[in-house]
């Protein structure tokens, strides 16, 4: 089941951002005016980051072929942005 919250999300119905390799800036500046961005971080330290995704909680998740190392990074990332909205 969809979390509520979702439905508010900037990101909602509109998965072609995600599948634009050129269009990492526009999806991470989408996520920083997006008004469900600490739910969307909480969820992605509650239960991981989504590898289908790009950009999440205005983070890049996938810039090289997402490796221990790499995977590593974008936690440290997405722990960080956490911080930066109080969750
Ligand atoms: S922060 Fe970004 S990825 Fe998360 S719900 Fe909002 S628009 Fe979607």
């Amino acid at each position: 089941m969809t979390p509520y919250w979702r439905d508010s999300a900037k990101c909602a119905g509109r998965s072609e951002i995600w599948e634009d390799p050129d269009g990492q800036d526009y999806a991470v500046a989408l996520c920083h005016r997006c008004p469900v961005r600490r739910e969307c971080l909480q969820d992605m330290l509650a239960h991981g980051v989504p590898c289908s995704s790009q950009v999440r909680g205005g983070v890049v998740i996938r810039r090289s072929d997402g490796d221990a190392a790499e995977r590593k990074r974008v936690m440290r990332a997405v722990r960080r942005a956490a911080q930066e909205v109080g969750v």
